[in-house]
């Protein structure tokens, strides 16, 4: 019996299934519910939030530069006479507009200015000398013996385009001498600069100019502005702004393309006056004295506003010379303080060095010298809950005593501790047991040969001073 077709063959549609519209894939929409305020907060709350742009972390690897840095600041500053200061971060922004100058990208670009809850224009300080003068001003210190000479070690903040060596926020270890103009304050002041990066032992190269009295300057930038108008067509876009704006910028540009315009551009040391001339003769001769290394250089003009006379800045002697490598740098600003408010002429000249440029100096010398990473020459492990109480109360008294030991009280296990005394590359290893808590004594492991010996905790001060060549 042939078998009764009931369904169709799927392949012959019927003439009305192919006449209908092509079936639509279904596509099911998956909803997403929309975060709620609470969802929305908790998203935010676990957000890991960065770094600012521009800022920078100091962290514990830069511990030692650091460290250096802030003794050796606080050292020379004292040797040559100068007393701290510490200024507000925070001032009115009239303050730099007035002393650094409008036109300078200092001013015109850089501050951090916004409008305090009281409606006052204020700002993040770009720099220190400005906010110096003030403080000498406010305080009266005219009355005091001249010159006033203090030092800085600070955070600055300059909404500059962060690249290496620039930051929006920085380090400057400064001095500034107030109240006298006598070249011997110039030259001590570079002096200071010169071997601070000397004792960090660094090799460095002072660029020096004068820029004379603000007659001279004067004078000189009508000679300088024509020279460049008629030069116009051959310097940057920036130097074709600079020429009406702010001319004595345009000798500081890096572009190459204005390179030999700057080169013969006309030199302001022979606009100097016969003072200004002579007085910047007797801060060489100085110099030649303290036999720094120095280096005249015309198109040197440090674009602030305030400067008169000596300027400088510090290189290192085999970098590259270019808007980033500066290491510091300063000058005389003998009218500012008036500009600010002084009663009288207060004749005043400073420097300042940028720290972490200095840093990145260093990391690059210790890096192409292979220099080891710090080693820490005591240890002390603890083993056994009495030995670790005990610890704390031997650490307070080394401590006291000027005796620097490192240790882990987290680690229980004397092979951990051990293994963490060879990575600071410890000679000795200090170690205290259960054994040595209930005797009174205490283990010296000489780490390289191994070798260890027990000694009454009575005279382990004696005896590690004696390790460490403390007196
Ligand atoms: P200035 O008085 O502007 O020449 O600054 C003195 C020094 O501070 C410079 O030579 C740099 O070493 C340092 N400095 C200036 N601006 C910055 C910046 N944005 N980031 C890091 N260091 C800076």
């Amino acid at each position: 019996m042939p078998i009764k077709k009931t369904t169709k063959t799927t392949n012959k549609k019927s003439k009305v299934m192919k006449n209908a519209p092509a079936k639509k894939k279904i596509v099911k929409k998956v909803v997403k519910a929309k975060p709620d305020d609470a969802q929305k907060n908790r998203i935010a709350k676990t957000k890991v939030i960065s770094l600012l742009r521009g800022m920078k972390d100091s962290l514990p690897k830069e511990e030692k530069y650091w460290k250096t840095m802030h003794r050796l600041a606080d050292s020379i500053a004292e040797a040559y006479g100068f007393a701290w200061i510490e200024t507000p971060v925070l001032e009115e922004s009239n303050l730099f507009v007035r002393s650094i100058g409008k036109g300078t990208d200092v001013v015109d670009k850089e501050m951090y200015v916004f409008e305090d809850k009281d409606g006052g224009k204020i700002c993040l300080r770009p720099e220190m000398t400005a906010s110096v003068a003030r403080a000498y001003v406010n305080h009266g210190m005219q009355s005091l013996p001249q010159p006033v000479k203090v030092w800085y070690l600070n955070s600055m903040f300059r909404h500059d385009r962060p690249q290496a060596g620039r930051y929006r926020q920085f380090h400057q270890f400064g001095c500034e001498s107030l109240g006298v103009k006598d070249p011997v304050v110039d030259a001590e002041l570079i002096a200071v600069a010169y071997h601070f990066l000397e004792d960090l032992g660094l090799k460095i190269i002072v660029y020096i100019n004068s820029i004379g009295t603000v007659e001279d300057r004067q004078n000189y930038i009508v000679e300088l502005v024509g020279y460049l108008r008629s030069k116009r067509a051959y310097l940057c876009d920036d130097c074709k702004k600079r020429i009406n704006k702010n001319p004595l910028r345009v000798l500081d540009c890096k572009n190459p393309d204005c390179k030999e315009v700057i080169e013969e551009a006309p030199q302001i040391i022979d606009w100097l006056s016969n003072d200004s001339r002579n007085y910047f003769m007797k801060v060489l001769e100085y110099l030649d004295d303290l036999e720094i290394p120095y280096e005249l250089k015309s198109t040197l003009v440090r674009g602030l506003d305030y400067y008169t006379d000596t300027v400088f800045e510090f290189y290192k002697e085999d970098g590259e010379e270019g808007a980033q490598s500066a290491l510091g740098g300063g000058g005389r600003f003998d009218g500012l303080l008036e500009q600010l408010g002084a009663k009288e002429p207060v004749p005043a000249c400073g420097f300042s060095l940028g720290l972490e440029r200095v840093i990145n100096t260093l990391k690059d010398k210790d890096q192409a010298e292979g220099k080891e990473e710090e080693k820490y020459p005591i240890f002390f492990a603890q083993l056994g809950e009495q030995a670790r109480r005990q610890t704390l109360v031997i650490l307070e008294k080394l401590r006291k005593e000027g005796v620097m030991v490192k240790h882990n009280l987290a680690k229980t296990a004397l092979k951990a501790q051990m293994e963490i005394a060879d990575k600071y590359g410890a000679d000795f290893t200090i170690i205290l047991g259960q054994k040595e808590v209930q005797d009174g004594t205490i283990i010296i492991r000489d780490m390289e040969s191994g070798v260890q010996e027990i000694i009454d905790q009575k005279k382990l001060v004696h005896n590690l001073k004696k390790k460490l060549g403390i007196n």
